[in-house]
């Protein structure tokens, strides 16, 4: 049910740095047992009818707003994006060109499975304007495949990179996870050869968390799988810091490698920046000024709101000052060799940040966990590991 309440808040004015777009896609061919995203199997029929629920979510969106400049990227996230036929991707960034005036340069970024692209598909990409590919390897490992109930073999993994290499793609991501039940250091260590081999521009390495409800819980639950223990799972993340730094990567974020400055994801700096952006598709975010908002979650529900002239509203609040500021320093703190720079956050918020965390930032430095360079706050590689931890006492 939406509340007409809500839906009666209007989108705020974007005043400052232009806003990201991302463009959610709920559809996978099946369900990874380790999956809580908002993504459903069996609904590829419904494709069509939420491309143009798409579109028409824009058009209702910029009919509200004011645009502070045209904007920087656009990312199709999921889900599985790559299930949208390549001419349904163009159709999606023209109309955001023609209402959000994407810039020149801007990153257009698609999330994609390897069982789901072949050199056809990723040249019509190309053709259509993506500009960054986002890869779903998450393994190449036999067992850690099957354990993560992955839909592709490894085989396929390395020709799809191979494709889109082909196909003129030039900014690849790759995402792996590590932790997976009966993991070895063996393993995870070829998967990182894997990657120093290969050469992506970017790296997302993700732990993997059970999340509840999900088969994989279950699994654990019944001790069908045994979790790897915290402390391997931390071996695990210093041996990929180590790796990946001795051959020269940039760890920017808690997560994420980038193999030069320049190959981060500028996408995901708006989140981490806690900039803004627009969000569209069934249930995708939005962060504008000072309002936030989230979209209803399920596929059927979202298109009967569009066809309905609704907008698809299930959440809508707007933020704070205090949590406003706890938020800039939750989420810049994440990123590790920018930190939080004391100048940005005074120019933004209009307060000190030095004066209003003094507590937490004395408690920290003192211990060993966040340190200043220059007029930048960030995290330690002592204070990495428990970055959740430190984040989270800046938020009020
Ligand atoms: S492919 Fe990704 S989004 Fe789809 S079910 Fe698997 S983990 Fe979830």
């Amino acid at each position: 049910m939406i509340d007409t309440a809500i839906t009666a808040i209007p989108v705020p004015v974007a005043r400052e740095a232009p806003a990201g777009i991302y463009v959610h896609v709920p559809f996978c061919t099946h369900i990874c047992p380790y999956c809580d995203f908002n993504t459903y199997s069996g609904q590829e029929a419904l494709i069509p009818a939420y491309v143009d629920a798409l579109i028409a979510e824009m058009r209702l969106t910029r009919k509200r707003v004011e645009l502070s400049g045209d904007a920087p990227t656009l990312f199709f996230g999921g889900g599985t994006p790559s299930l949208l036929p390549a001419d349904q991707i163009g159709r999606v960034i023209g109309v955001a060109r023609d209402l959000f005036g994407l810039t020149s340069d801007a990153e257009i970024t698609i999330e994609a499975n390897p069982e789901s692209v072949d050199g056809e598909y990723l040249y019509a990409l190309r053709a259509n304007g993506v500009n960054r590919l986002s890869l779903g390897i998450q393994s190449q490992r036999r067992a850690g495949l099957q354990v993560l109930g992955r839909g592709h073999k490894a085989i396929e993994a390395g020709s799809a990179y191979q494709a889109a290499r082909s196909a003129g793609f030039n900014n690849i991501s790759l995402d792996f996870i590590f932790g997976w039940p009966g993991q070895t250091a063996e393993d995870w260590d070829a998967d990182l050869e894997t990657i120093l081999d290969w050469q992506p521009e970017h790296v997302s390495l993700y732990s993997l968390i059970v999340e509840p409800s999900t088969p994989m819980a279950s699994a654990v639950q019944r001790g069908i799988l045994t979790v790897v223990d915290d402390d391997t799972v931390a071996d695990f993340y210093e041996q990929a810091a180590a790796r990946l730094s001795g051959a020269g990567w940039q760890h920017y974020e808690i997560a994420n490698w980038a193999r030069e400055p320049g190959l981060r994801s500028r996408h995901n700096l708006i989140y981490w920046q806690n900039g803004h952006y627009f969000g569209f598709g069934a249930g995708a975010h939005s962060h504008l000024g000072t309002l936030r908002g989230s979209n209803v979650r399920l596929t059927g529900s979202y298109i009967e709101a569009i066809q309905a002239g609704r907008r698809p509203l299930a959440m809508a609040e707007t933020i704070d000052t205090a949590t406003e500021m706890g938020e800039t320093m939750m989420l810049g703190l994440r990123l590790l060799v920018d930190g939080v720079s004391a100048d940005d956050f005074e120019r933004r918020h209009g307060e000190s940040m030095t004066t209003r965390y003094a507590a937490q930032m004395e408690r920290f430095i003192e211990i060993g966990m966040l340190s200043w360079h220059g007029e930048r706050l960030r995290l330690t590689d002592k204070g990495m590991l428990l970055a959740n931890d430190i984040c989270g006492e800046f938020l009020p």
